[in-house]
């Protein structure tokens, strides 16, 4: 197996699916299906879960809301999604631990990095909410956090396009693809990969990042054998 332990980070828009709002249960299912089918070959899997498709703190403010309020409920929204994945992980027979950077007793236990460690080494596929538990932040930013903290190979964003491009392969037709490319060409070629706190968080920790389609069935395992699917980012 090429990685060991993995963090995969999913917006919460990939869980509404073709939906305006809210949670999709077959691509709630889809994703399920695809998490366990590397679980159940070993791989420790670590998961940070957006909530996009709920509520987010800037679109709060741009009506008036004050920013830290939406912000809570923008983390409040991505324990939303974790309990639904959390759900549906058990419903395809696996172990699962979700933990929480907000308090929410009884929903979830706290996030430290040692419960996160040693739940993972006893099998469980550890979903971590609530962002960092901090306002100003995105779930990207956290998901490269838990990423380091936990001692993942590699964080998998996964998305529903293919991986990298020189420029948004959904506006531009004659956009080309990288398999690989440096945390420096992402930042000079001003790259939408992830915001600039998660880019600069994993390239200080020397963690690569792997941007893939998460919606096309079978690429979580293909990556797994070492299968050259979407763009690696890394030092
Ligand atoms: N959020 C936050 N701190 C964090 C992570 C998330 O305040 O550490 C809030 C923020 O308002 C954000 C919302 O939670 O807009 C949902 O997260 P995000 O926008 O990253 O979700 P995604 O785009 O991945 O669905």
């Amino acid at each position: 197996m090429k990685y060991k332990r993995i963090l995969l980070k999913l917006s919460g828009e990939a869980l509404m699916g073709k939906q305006q709002h809210g949670i999709d249960p077959e691509r709630l299912s889809m994703y399920a299906g695809e998490i366990s089918s590397v679980a159940s070959q070993g791989v420790q899997v670590g998961i940070v879960i957006g909530g996009g498709n709920i509520f987010r703190g800037l679109q709060g403010a741009a009506k008036g809301m004050d920013r830290v309020q939406g912000d809570y409920m923008g983390m409040l929204a991505t324990v939303i999604n974790s309990m639904a994945l959390q759900a549906e992980l058990e419903k395809h027979g696996m172990k699962t631990c979700l933990l929480s950077g907000i308090a929410i007793d009884p929903i979830a236990e706290a996030m430290s990095r040692r419960r996160a460690i040693e739940a993972l080494n006893g099998g469980n596929i550890v979903i971590i909410a609530s962002g960092t538990g901090n306002p100003f932040f995105t779930t990207d930013s956290a998901a490269a956090l838990r990423a380091v903290e936990i001692e993942a190979d590699v964080i998998m964003k996964g998305t529903r396009v293919d991986g990298v491009y020189t420029a948004d392969p959904e506006k531009n037709p004659d956009a080309e693809k990288f398999d690989t490319i440096s945390f420096t060409e992402v930042y000079e070629r001003g790259l939408n990969i992830m915001d600039l706190t998660a880019i600069t968080l994993c390239r200080e920790n020397r963690l690569p990042i792997l941007v893939f389609n998460m919606n096309i069935k079978g690429n979580l395992q293909k990556i797994i054998a070492g299968e050259p699917v979407g763009t690696l980012v890394k030092g």
